[in-house]
């Protein structure tokens, strides 16, 4: 039996670092052994350890510095660090548990014990990832829009801005597209708003899989509108891929309790270009063009894809 959390060794004396590696494997631990707490720093900075026995006495870097090193670093999760020594002074494990280690235990170590208290911390390391995945959970619903599946406009607002930053530090473009569903009170009108929920659903899911999987995204921006974002994309591309998506759209059809419901959509297009003058363009504005643009669409007879391109 194998579990799951892999531990490092740091001890000098190598009778003692054989002991523990073959008690920790006879219990069904992954190890990796270190002769000291630089060594054992060394190997940590390349792979996470969540589960570190240290001595104290070491030649390089002690017990205690390596206590101190790893809380002081930045890691990927919670490092559970006992320290075994031969000191067992009231000041020592005062001292221990200060420098950061969790738990002690004396040497000549029983290795029943060190069994056992690994199993303490195991249930301490299980309690953080249900917190990690709780909390990731609750992350993606936060920024999720919970009909489509698409993001939702708190991510928008974050992200957009982001994407807007780093095209202009590396003056590459970027393209916004706004999409909005022609006539759609009409389809609530006729069939009903389930029937409307159903064709956003099956609106959103056509357009996602018309994008660069990874690279692009989508947002609902409101009601029967999206913000589709199109990365190191120029003007042109841009048109042709939300040509691509206007088309898919027409093809496309829901089927709401065996009725066929057919949709269109408009679609206004910005292709932005940093400029090396470095123009303030904060997103709002780019935004504000491609709702133009795609006015323009629905004034021209809806259906159809307008756009600009923008510098700045
Ligand atoms: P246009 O072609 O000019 O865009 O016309 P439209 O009817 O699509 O635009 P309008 O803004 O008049 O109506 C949008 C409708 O979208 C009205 C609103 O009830 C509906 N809507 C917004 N959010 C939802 C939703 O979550 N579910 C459903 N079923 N309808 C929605
Ligand atoms: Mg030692
Ligand atoms: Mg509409
Ligand atoms: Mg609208």
């Amino acid at each position: 039996m194998k579990n799951a959390f892999p531990i490092l060794i740091a001890e000098d004396n190598p009778v003692s670092r054989k002991l523990m590696e073959m008690t920790l494997r006879q219990a069904g631990y992954e190890v990796v052994s270190a002769e000291n707490g630089l060594e054992a720093l060394k190997v940590f900075k390349e792979q996470f350890f969540p589960i570190i026995l240290t001595d104290w006495g070491m030649p390089e870097m002690n017990g205690l510095e390596l206590c101190r090193a790893i809380r002081e670093s930045p890691t990927e999760g919670y490092v559970f660090i006992f320290l075994i020594t031969a000191r067992d002074s009231k000041k020592d494990i005062i001292a221990g548990l200060e420098a950061g280690a969790d738990d002690y235990l004396t040497k000549p170590f029983d290795r029943f014990e060190l069994i056992a208290r690994l199993k303490t911390a195991l249930r301490v390391l299980e309690l953080e990832k249900s917190l990690k995945d709780a909390y990731e959970k609750i992350r993606i619903l936060s920024i999720t829009d919970k009909l489509t599946g698409c993001y939702n406009r708190t991510y928008m607002d974050e992200y957009l801005a982001k994407e807007i930053i780093r095209a202009k530090r590396y003056y590459r473009p970027v393209s916004l597209v706004m999409a909005d569903i022609d006539h759609f009170k009409r389809v609530n009108d006729t069939y009903g708003h389930q029937a409307g929920d159903l064709v956003l659903k099956d609106f959103a899911a056509s357009i996602r899989k018309g994008l660069r999987k990874d690279v692009d995204w989508i947002a609902r921006y409101g009601g029967e509108e999206f913000l589709v974002v199109l990365p190191e994309t120029d003007y042109e591309c841009a048109m042709s891929s939300a040509e691509r998506l206007r088309r898919i759209i027409f093809e496309s059809i829901s089927s709401y309790n065996g009725i066929e419901i057919r949709i269109t959509a408009s679609f206004g297009v910005v292709g932005f270009v940093p400029s090396a003058n470095n123009q303030k363009m904060p997103y709002e504005m780019i935004i504000d063009r491609a709702d133009k643009a795609l006015y323009r669409a629905k004034d021209a007879g809806r259906n159809r894809v307008m756009g600009e391109s923008l510098t700045g």
